[in-house]
Order: structure tokens, then C-alpha cells, then sequence
């Protein structure tokens, strides 16, 4: 070898170390994990990055298996062998285990790298730390799921066991349940899952009001001092070893926690309150038999997401309300329902009774007026009828009287004046009974009248009887009325005409009286005359009822049946309220 060719290698020799260097260095300055691979699979080489996700130095890297370091080997192992197959890998995701735990998600870029024949020597791969980057993904996966499981209408139960399944898979914790404040201030989980029965039995029927303990106090926000080490800046309790942190303190301040959580073997734990607008609601209780199970990144993440569960919590109470409002207002509308039925029903029973009922007045009252009408043309017939033999009765006697008075002797002339006397009884009395049956009550009221008048006319009529008697007669102002002015005129005269003949020692002082109320007028005829006592007072309006002898006061017993008869005929009443010796009162009505 000549002195230029040494000088020459040793030149070359030192370039080469300084390109090796140089590239040395640029691999160390990588942030990303690098590494080399032969091709059974043991790692050849790898920069200060790969040290520090790891936690394990380069000597003992080398030469160890390369899937050695993932939480997955196997997916390791097909990862690598997939980039001699293909010549290369793009973002295949994997995840490097440390040695104290902690784990990176990172996303390889391999390719095969080969010596100067063009032989494959080995994998050349770099990781890229996507761990954030997962971390969001997950984190909005969660939150994504967590909103679909809140517009899916379902039950309480069932959307408390969903969320929890969601936790459980993000979280892959063993034990954690969701307690949900009832109204009795009761805290029982609304769902749980890796709970034991026994465990169960001693912390589901918990009770805000009389129970001591952290996740009491947690979902009351009421905390002990020796609490604060344990309380995040959200409010939940976060506790990587709980025999530790209890161990820790007094007796009497061990009191505060029941303890039945480490009893059952969990040591990392953490009670995360579930509110809505301020008001809490329950919370998530999450349990690992593992130290340091929940980072606080889990725990601050389930805070921020713990709002949308207090919101559906929320939701699903508001529902029961309104379930259980409905349910009553249902039952009420069937209870009314059930009401209005029975009072249809009876309704019915009533309209058809009614209808019965009209139809047999209908009937009683067309058989009235048959019968009525019968009546009044037999009355009218038999008064007609009966003035004819009783006008040849007294004619007859009139002509003993006159022809034979000188051949009968006095009593026959007795006889004959007793006869005279009948007659003439009997024709006041038919032509009573003709003015009794002429008061059609068929004939309809035309026209008006003034009553004054028809008190006018009456009181002719009975002139002189009034003046006999030295009958004081007064007044009210009468009305105009639509009535009939010959009915209206031979009912005053009745009226009057019984006020001067039943009178007392006294002379007739009579008024009528005239006074408006609503519907109609009321009319009275005042007496001071004889009175009648109150028992008779229905029975002297009916046809021939009297309460004297012919002989003591002179009359048919028709007068106040045919007034009866004229008032009912214009729609009103007539009554009668007297006593012996204090005079009556005559009433009547007439609509307006
Ligand atoms: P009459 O006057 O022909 O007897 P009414 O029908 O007019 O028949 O009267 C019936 C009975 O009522 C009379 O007999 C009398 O006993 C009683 N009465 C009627 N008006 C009066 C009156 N103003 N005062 C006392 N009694 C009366």
C-alpha cells in the first residue's frame, strides 16, 4: 500500500466518521421513537427518544426482542413482519409500554433497508407520538356515544347502563357504579357493575341524611378537612391508594369513611358528582384494586363530561313527572268519563220519563177539554132547554094568580106565591149557569183594555145595590191591560157585588187595589164585610158551594166559580185571604 493511498484512506475513514456522526446526531435529536429491526426481529438500534418511551437504556434495548415493548406483541410482530413482506408500513398504530407503566400510542412509518448487494438487512422505523392526539379521538368518541345514548329514548335503568358500559370501556376500570339521589334523599346505584352482591348490600342503601362517608360527602359537596388532599379542583375525590390515605389519619377520623371500598379490595378510587344547573343529582363511583388506577386527567375528563349525564338525569326525572301528571290527569278524564256516562244515562231515564209524562198530560189534558167542552155545551143546552118549561111553569101560575084569585082560599094563594118564588130561583139560577158556560175557556183574548172602565161598568150594574147598601167604593189607578173587557167587567161586579152583600153592621168600605210586579199585575178587592174563615177558603170558587142559606143572603154559589174561571182564562190565580167579622181580600192576577 502507498503512502497516497494510506493518506488517502485515512481521509475517506474520516469523512465517513463525520458523516456518521453527523447523521448520529440527527437521529438523536428526533423527538420521535427510532429504531432499527433485523429481520428476525431484534432491534439493532435506537436513538434517545425510543430510551425515554421505554424507560429503558440503549444497552439493553439492543439485541432484545423488538415486540417486547408494546401492549400488544402480537400486533407488534405483524406489524414488522408486514414491512418485509410489502417493503414498508404507513401509520400502523401501536402502543410502547414504560417501564413504570404509562403508555404512548404511536403511529409507525417502517421501511426495509438493505446492503450493497440489495439484500434486505433490516426495518428502519420511526414512531410518531400520537398519544394526544388518541387521547382527543377517545375523549370526543366518549363524548359522541355519551350523546347518542341521551337522544335515544330510553329508560332511566337502561340509559344509566349504557353510560356506564362507556365508562368502563374507556376507563377499564373493574368496578364502578352511577348513584342517583332519589327523592328520600337515598343514594342506591341506578347502575353498578363489578360490584359484589356483599359489597352491594352494604353501600346501595346509603342515605345522604344519616350515612358518614366520602361519597356522601362528594354528592352533598360537604367535606371533612381531611378530605381537601383527596379533592380535585372539579369537586370529585381522586385516591391512588386508599389503605394509605385512611391509614394515615386518627381513629376518630377514620369514623368518616366506612371503608367497606378497601374492605372489598379497591385501592384506587374516585367519586366524580353528577349535577344539573347546580343542583346535584348523584354521582359516578369508580373503583380499581390497582394503585393509581385513575389519572387525573380521567377523573378531570369525567368531570367536564359529568353536566351531560346530570342532564339526562334530569330528563328522565322530568318524564317520570310528567308520566306520573299524565297518568292522573288519564285517570281523572276516565273518572269524569265514567261520571258523565251515569249522568247521561240518567239524563236519558229522566227525558224519557219526562216524555211520558208530557205525552199523558197531553192526553189528560185533550180529554179536559173534550170532556170540558162536553160540559159547558151540556150546561149551555140544559139552561137554554130548561128556561123553556119553567117560562110555562110560571106563566101557568101567573095565570092561577091572576084568573082563580078569588076562588082560592089564603093557603092556596101561599102555595101558589111559593111557587112563584121557586120559579124564579130557578130562572136566576139558569141564567147564572148560561153565564157560567158562556166563559168559553176556548175564546182567545183580542185586543186591550182599560180596566178602569170595565170597574166603571161594573159598578153600574150594581148601582143600586151599592147605593141601597151606602157602599164606600175607592180605587188605585187601573192599568190597560190585553184582556176581556166583558170578562174583566163581570168579574169586578162579582167581587163587588159579594163585598156589599156579605157586608157586616158596618157600611161597605171597599177599595180595589192595583199593584205591578214582575209578569204581571196583582189586583185585590178589600171588604169589611163578614169574612170567611180560612178553611173555606179554596172551597167557595167551586160551582154551587155557599156557606149561608138562601134566606140570609140571597145567591147561586156560581159567582166565584165563573170568576175563577175568567182569571185562569188570562193566565192567573185568584185567592181569597179572610177571617170572620175582619172583611176579605180578593186576589187576582193577570200577566202582562
Ligand atoms: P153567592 O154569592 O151566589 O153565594 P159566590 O160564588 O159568589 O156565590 O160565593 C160563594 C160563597 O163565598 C158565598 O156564598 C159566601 O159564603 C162566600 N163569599 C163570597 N164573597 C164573600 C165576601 N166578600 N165576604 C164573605 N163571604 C163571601
Amino acid at each position: 500500500m502507498s503512502e497516497i493511498s494510506g493518506i488517502k484512506r485515512k481521509r475517506t475513514e474520516e469523512g465517513l466518521r463525520n458523516a456518521y456522526n453527523y447523521s448520529r446526531s440527527l437521529l438523536e435529536a428526533s423527538l420521535d421513537p427510532l429504531i432499527t429491526i433485523s429481520t428476525d426481529g431484534k432491534i439493532t438500534d435506537v436513538n434517545k427518544a425510543t430510551e425515554l418511551a421505554t424507560g429503558i437504556p440503549r444497552a439493553r434495548l439492543i439485541g432484545s426482542n423488538f415486540p417486547d415493548y408494546f401492549t400488544d406483541p402480537q400486533k407488534a410482530n405483524d406489524g414488522y413482519q408486514r414491512v418485509f413482506e410489502a417493503g414498508f408500513v404507513r401509520d400502523y398504530l401501536l402502543t410502547i409500554r414504560h417501564v413504570a407503566g404509562s403508555e404512548t400510542d404511536v403511529l409507525y412509518n417502517a421501511t426495509v433497508y438493505r446492503n450493497d448487494k440489495g439484500q434486505i438487512e433490516g426495518v428502519f422505523a420511526a414512531a410518531r407520538d400520537v398519544t394526544e392526539l388518541k387521547a382527543a379521538e377517545r375523549r370526543s368518541n366518549f363524548t359522541n356515544a355519551l350523546l347518542k345514548l341521551f337522544a335515544q329514548k330510553t329508560s332511566l335503568k337502561e340509559y344509566l347502563d349504557s353510560v356506564l358500559q362507556v365508562i368502563q370501556d374507556w376507563t377499564s376500570c373493574q368496578a364502578l357504579g352511577i348513584r342517583v339521589v332519589d327523592a328520600d334523599q337515598r343514594i342506591p346505584y341506578g347502575s353498578f357493575r363489578g360490584f359484589s352482591p356483599d359489597f352491594l348490600a352494604l353501600e346501595d342503601n346509603l342515605s345522604l341524611a344519616n350515612d358518614r362517608c366520602i361519597c356522601l360527602r362528594a354528592i352533598a359537596r360537604k367535606f371533612e378537612a381531611q378530605d381537601f388532599s383527596i379533592l380535585t379542583a372539579g369537586g370529585s375525590f381522586r385516591c391512588d391508594n386508599g389503605p394509605a390515605f385512611v391509614s394515615g389519619m386518627s381513629a376518630e377520623k377514620q369514623a368518616d369513611y366506612r371503608g367497606h371500598c378497601i374492605k372489598f379490595g379497591f385501592t384506587s378510587l374516585t367519586v366524580i358528582p353528577i349535577s344539573y344547573l347546580d343542583r346535584i343529582l348523584g354521582a359516578i363511583h369508580l373503583a380499581d384494586s390497582r394503585e393509581a388506577f385513575f389519572k387525573p386527567a380521567t377523573v378531570e375528563f369525567l368531570e367536564s363530561i359529568s353536566p351531560l349525564i346530570g342532564e339526562a338525569l334530569q330528563r328522565f326525572h322530568a318524564e317520570e313527572e310528567l308520566a306520573k301528571y299524565r297518568g292522573r290527569l288519564e285517570e281523572l278524564v276516565q273518572k269524569r268519563t265514567v261520571e258523565l256516562e251515569a249522568a247521561n244515562m240518567q239524563l236519558q231515564r229522566e227525558i224519557t220519563e219526562r216524555k211520558i209524562a208530557d205525552e199523558n198530560l197531553r192526553y189528560t189534558a185533550a180529554e179536559l177539554a173534550r170532556s170540558n167542552q162536553d160540559l159547558e155545551q151540556f150546561a149551555y143546552v140544559a139552561s137554554h132547554d130548561l128556561q123553556e118549561p119553567l117560562r110555562a111553569v110560571s106563566g101557568y101560575i101567573q095565570l092561577l094568580q091572576q084568573r082563580y084569585i078569588d076562588k082560592l082560599d089564603e093557603k092556596a094563594l101561599r102555595y101558589i106565591a111559593g111557587a112563584v118564588d121557586g120559579a124564579a130561583r130557578m130562572q136566576r139560577l139558569i141564567t147564572d149557569l148560561l153565564a157560567f158556560s158562556r166563559m168559553g175557556a176556548h175564546e182567545r183574548i183580542g185586543g186591550s183594555a182599560d180596566l178602569s172602565a170595565a170597574l166603571a161598568s161594573a159598578m153600574e150594574n150594581l148601582k143600586v145595590s151599592i147605593q141601597e147598601a151606602k157602599a164606600k167604593i175607592t180605587s188605585d189607578a187601573l192599568p190597560r191591560l190585553p184582556v176581556d173587557s166583558t170578562q174583566i167587567e163581570q168579574l169586578f161586579q162579582n167581587l163587588i157585588g159579594n163585598a156589599v152583600k156579605f157586608r157586616g153592621k158596618h157600611a161597605p168600605e171597599i177599595h180595589i187595589g192595583a199593584n205591578h210586579r214582575p209578569g204581571e199585575w196583582i189586583f185585590s178587592v178589600r171588604d169589611n164585610g163578614i169574612g170567611i174563615s180560612p178553611q173555606y177558603a179554596e172551597r167557595i170558587f167551586m160551582i154551587f158551594q155557599r156557606l149561608h142559606t138562601r134566606r140570609k143572603y140571597p145567591g147561586t154559589g156560581i159567582g166565584l166559580a165563573i170568576c175563577k174561571r175568567i182569571v185562569e182564562h188570562h193566565g192567573g190565580k185568584i185567592w181569597v185571604t179572610s177571617s170572620p167579622e175582619k172583611g176579605s181580600i180578593f186576589y187576582f192576577t193577570i200577566p202582562d
